[in-house]
């Protein structure tokens, strides 16, 4: 509230931070150059800076997640610190009430926060676990590899796969997390290990048959064989990783009762996020102010005139 005590505040902020750092210029792209650009009182919204070579609008909220919002500024701002605030995270519900606006105002407010949070994908390396869950569902938050009762056992079940970069100080483990078909085949789960585990890496799964191919693509592999009730064995364990899933559980089945399908890759991410950055000396709130201003969303780009 000192920091960004109105939606001046806010909107300033985003010109400096997006286009201006000086504030009085910025890059036209009409004249390609370096230029001046001057603020004209205009009754608009969302307002804009003008070039004074050409007349070209600049509008530092474009491309944003806040660009064609009907809801202010200032409260996208407050909605996004008490989104990086919460510990385990809010619901839909209880953000609309601390900001005074519709469940369904706060529900798509929430969803273009939730979806800035996605992971930029650079990659794990070192020791990495890799497990997969089961969210939803009657017979919920069984471990896949631990009872497979048929295609039974997956009813109403989404799955997320889930990789982890262990550190010494456990606090910096970095996770990477998929929602994948369910039930899962290999290639699935063998995608994302691509992408996103640098060759050469140590990694450590349970025995799940979904892994047999890893020591072929490149990985030293250990197993750990949970059938067996060995759960450590050395440095073959999938602790870290299963420490994320309950993270997840609890998140999911606390705050949000039940995720749909089309939504649980988000709310993945936000708790990836949140595990990601738990000891990040910027500050969540800084930290995801700097994301939104930074990423680009696919919005159509307003026209240059008033
Ligand atoms: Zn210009």
């Amino acid at each position: 509230m000192a920091e960004f005590p109105d939606d001046e505040a806010c909107l300033q902020w985003l010109w400096k931070t997006r286009l201006s750092p000086d504030g009085k210029h910025a890059h036209c792209p009409k004249c390609k150059a370096e230029r001046a650009f001057k603020r004209y009182a205009i009754k608009q919204q969302r307002q804009s800076w003008t070039c004074v070579a050409c007349g070209y609008h600049l509008h530092p909220t474009a491309g944003t997640i806040f660009h064609k919002s009907s809801t202010s500024l200032h409260l996208w701002f407050y909605a996004m610190y008490i989104i990086t605030s919460t510990r385990c995270g809010i619901s839909a519900k209880q953000l609309g009430r601390e900001l005074g606006v519709t469940y369904k105002t706060a529900w798509r407010i929430f969803n273009r926060i939730r979806y800035s949070l996605a992971d930029d994908g650079s990659p794990l390396t070192g020791k990495v676990e890799m497990d997969e869950m089961l969210v939803g569902g009657i017979d919920k938050n069984r471990h896949l590899g631990k009872r497979l009762h048929g295609k039974g056992h997956y009813m109403g079940k989404k799955s997320v796969f889930g990789m982890v970069q262990r550190r010494d100080d456990e606090s910096q483990a970095r996770v990477v997390a998929k929602v994948v078909p369910t039930p899962p085949k290999s290639g699935d789960v063998l995608r994302h290990v691509r992408r996103y585990v640098m060759p050469a890496s140590v990694v450590f799964t349970d025995e799940s048959r979904f892994y047999e191919s890893l020591n072929t693509m490149g990985y030293e592999h250990g197993r750990v064989h949970h059938t067996a009730n060995v759960y450590v064995s050395g440095d073959a364990h999938t602790n870290t990783i299963e420490g994320f899933w309950s993270l997840v559980k609890r998140g999911i089945s606390g705050v949000y009762h039940n995720v749909s399908k089309k939504h649980l890759q988000s709310y993945v991410d936000e708790y990836a996020w949140r595990y990601n950055h738990k000891n990040d000396p910027r500050g969540h709130f800084n930290l995801l102010a700097s994301r939104v201003a930074h990423r680009r969303v696919a919005t159509e780009r307003p026209s240059s005139r008033p």
